[in-house]
């Protein structure tokens, strides 16, 4: 199970978020690379503890007040969900001569709980140019999570309206903005994520099948 997350055909970052540093090494030791977390807190303290050659992706929600402290070192950050939140990620990475690789969280779910732009708004701002202004960081792709939910053509259709979107921007608009450069597509988690890859992910985020379950 743990070498099947291990391929040519997409990435897998191995979602740490809880769980602990000597865990962690030992799905490195396998040949892991990528890693997930989702509090600034906890990253801050894996990436200083672990090895160097780790590209820690951050996946949860980001306050704008401590993108600061993850910048340095992240690798991609997949949780762009407002321009004030991306304004301050490309200020802090031209403080440091940085682009920081950024995906857009898009709310596929529509669920008022999850965190993202709709569909229309992505859209309204990429065709309003609104993005051209950010020299210091490169949007490579989109993310999203579909519905906790059993019904698997729902979820299909969530990544479905995912992929046509980002084949949307990648085909229309990539040409003639600086800091468009798709090549990645975050979609699919533990229970979803053989949907996601059939839909057209090449990057899927995996935490309880490769640590088990989180305890809170
Ligand atoms: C926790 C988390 C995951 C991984 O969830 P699993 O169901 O354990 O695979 C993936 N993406 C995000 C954004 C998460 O917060």
């Amino acid at each position: 199970m743990k070498k099947k997350f291990l391929n040519k055909n997409y990435t897998c970052v191995a979602v740490s978020k809880t769980k602990s540093e000597k865990s962690i090494k030992k799905l490195y030791d396998f040949g892991y690379r990528h890693f997930g977390e989702n509090k600034v807190q906890e990253l801050i303290i894996k990436n200083k503890n672990l090895p160097k050659d780790i590209h820690w992706h951050m996946i949860g929600h980001l306050q704008t007040n401590k993108v600061k402290m993850v910048v340095p070192f992240v690798y991609l950050i997949h949780s762009v969900d407002s321009l004030k939140v991306l304004s301050k990620i490309n200020k802090e990475s031209e403080k440091i001569g940085k682009k920081t690789n950024c995906l857009i969280q898009i709310n596929i779910s529509n669920e008022e709980s999850k965190y993202g732009f709709s569909i229309n708004e992505i859209k309204e701002i990429i065709i309003n140019n609104d993005l051209n202004n950010f020299n210091s960081i490169v949007i490579k792709g989109l993310m999203g999570m579909a519905s906790f939910s059993d019904d698997k053509l729902l979820i299909k259709n969530e990544f479905k309206n995912l992929k046509n979107l980002y084949d949307l921007i990648k085909n229309n608009f990539e040409s003639n903005n600086n800091n468009i450069d798709f090549d990645t597509l975050s979609m699919g988690m533990s229970n979803d994520y053989a949907i996601a890859l059939n839909e057209g992910s090449n990057m899927v985020r995996i935490g309880s099948l490769l640590f088990g379950k989180r305890n809170y």
